[in-house]
């Protein structure tokens, strides 16, 4: 049973019935003394001037998907932003008001009806808010940036429980900050978009045979001559999956074209010639239906690692498939570049734009293994990286931080910190980097 403070309004402590959901995100169960489950902005700033006067850390979470642990509360007060969900669109301007604890799916069932669409990412239960905060790279993403690139404003809650309306002509440090630097600075709890007229897009899989694991090479340089001169309407993605229990390695290509069947044929048709398709499954879909839904909630263990490839040449091949053939590691090559590198690099704390790749490794972990841990055969891409994506970062360590924020970016962002957050309260957010 959830008890009442006069504060906070109702909160939960160990063993209430809503408690365990709350606490449980992507990568376990956390332990909080108490769960606040907000439903306004005023309760937001409530609940954190209260954590300041019982001297609790505080921990945010919205859909919980932080692979680096960060949304699962070990102690102090989780502030659970999921009643603060709603979705209201403005037609004639396009602009979306969405609550610092909605998901993306959510968001993508609503604006269907009105044609539009927003770029987010490829899972309907990844939060907004934490997505937002890190950049947001989705199906969308060469055709219409990041997903912070359709940020017009937010409002934010800071340290003292003040509400700040962030945008390029209010608070643009904060706003600029918010956009790829993280939720360490305040807590989100309205983000204003400009949506986009997207209805049906051409999205689907094809599935490649991989008898030896060496057959990759000959995908992956395929895939890469492809990307040449791609139509930015296109995003793809290339996955290299090693054999598993009973299925035998094999390649996925998944593909979001934003235009029609006929206008995506030619870069299909080039996809399918690439190696030998056991399967193909593409069709003109509404864009909400493309976002997938993941269960087990908690995902399996794994560990997870990325890389932002300047370019992705013979050598980044090379180290790609080096990885892949150790067996261990399913490996997924995205393509970037297109409406992400439109934007000035420095207009925002996402410090990725001029990346063309971004790879994700990823390893199964055994009952036994730690679940923070860094991931092995990954030295050979790292080297030739320019940075990290912080949202794929599977451990939120130093050595990440720094990779994931060049020093110029980590100078202004500290300074912004020590304006915005003097006291440190929100220290233990997705953009760790001060
Ligand atoms: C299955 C899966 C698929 C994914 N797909 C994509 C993808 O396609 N593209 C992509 O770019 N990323 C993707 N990611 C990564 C994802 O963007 C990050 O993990 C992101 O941080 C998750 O946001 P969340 O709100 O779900 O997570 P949470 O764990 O709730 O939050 C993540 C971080 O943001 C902070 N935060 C959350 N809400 C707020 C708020 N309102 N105000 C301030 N801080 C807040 C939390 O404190 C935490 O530090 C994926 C992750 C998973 C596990």
């Amino acid at each position: 049973m959830a008890s009442q403070d006069s504060c906070i309004g109702s909160a939960l402590h160990p063993g209430d019935g809503d408690y365990e959901d709350s606490v449980t995100t992507v990568t376990g169960v956390g332990s909080p003394r108490l769960v606040v489950r907000p439903r306004s902005t005023q309760d937001v700033a409530s609940a954190i001037r209260y954590a300041r006067e019982q001297h609790l850390a505080i921990t945010v979470r919205s859909g919980g998907h932080s692979l680096a642990g960060l949304s699962q509360a070990r102690d102090g007060m989780l502030i659970d932003m999921r009643q603060l969900d709603s979705v209201e669109t403005n037609d004639a301007t396009r602009h979306v008001l969405i609550g610092g604890g909605a998901t993306w799916g959510h968001v993508a069932s609503v604006l269907e009806p009105a044609g539009l669409a927003l770029t987010a990412g490829d899972t309907a239960d990844v939060g907004v808010a934490g997505l937002t905060l890190g950049g947001g790279i989705g199906w969308m993403v060469r055709k219409y940036g990041l997903a912070i690139d359709s940020l017009v404003a937010a409002e934010a809650v800071t340290y003292e429980g003040t509400v700040l309306r962030l945008s390029e002509d209010e608070n643009p440090d904060l706003f600029w900050a918010v956009r790829g630097g993280g939720g360490n600075f305040a807590i989100l709890t309205h983000l204003e978009f400009e949506a986009h007229p997207v209805s049906n897009v051409v999205f689907g899989t094809i599935m490649y045979a991989l008898d030896r694991l060496e057959d990759a090479r000959s995908l992956v340089r395929a895939w890469n001559e492809s990307q040449a001169d791609a139509d930015r309407r296109l995003t793809s993605v290339l996955a290299l999956m090693p054999a598993m229990q009973e299925s035998p390695a094999m390649a996925m290509l998944q593909l979001c074209f934003v235009g029609t069947e006929n206008e995506a044929k030619s870069s299909i048709d080039a996809f399918k010639a690439m190696g030998t398709v056991m399967d193909s499954d593409i069709g003109y879909r509404p864009y909400a239906s493309i976002l997938v839904t993941d269960d087990p909630f908690p995902a399996p263990r794994a560990a997870q690692q990325n890389s932002l490839l300047p370019a992705f040449g013979e050598r980044e091949q090379s180290a790609v498939c080096d990885a892949f053939e150790t067996g261990q590691l399913m490996m997924a090559i995205r393509a970037l570049g297109g409406a992400v590198r439109d934007i000035d690099a420095q207009a925002t704390a996402y410090a990725g734009r001029e990346a063309a790749v971004m790879v994700v490794g990823t390893q199964l972990l055994s009952d036994t293994d730690s679940a923070q841990r860094q991931i092995a055969h990954w030295q050979g891409i790292q080297r030739l990286e320019m940075g990290a994506y912080v949202n794929w970062i599977g451990l939120a360590d130093d050595t990440a931080s720094k990779r994931c924020y060049p020093q110029r970016t980590r100078a202004r962002l500290a300074a912004i910190k020590s304006e915005t957050d003097p006291e440190n309260v929100f220290s233990d957010a997705v953009g760790f980097a001060v």
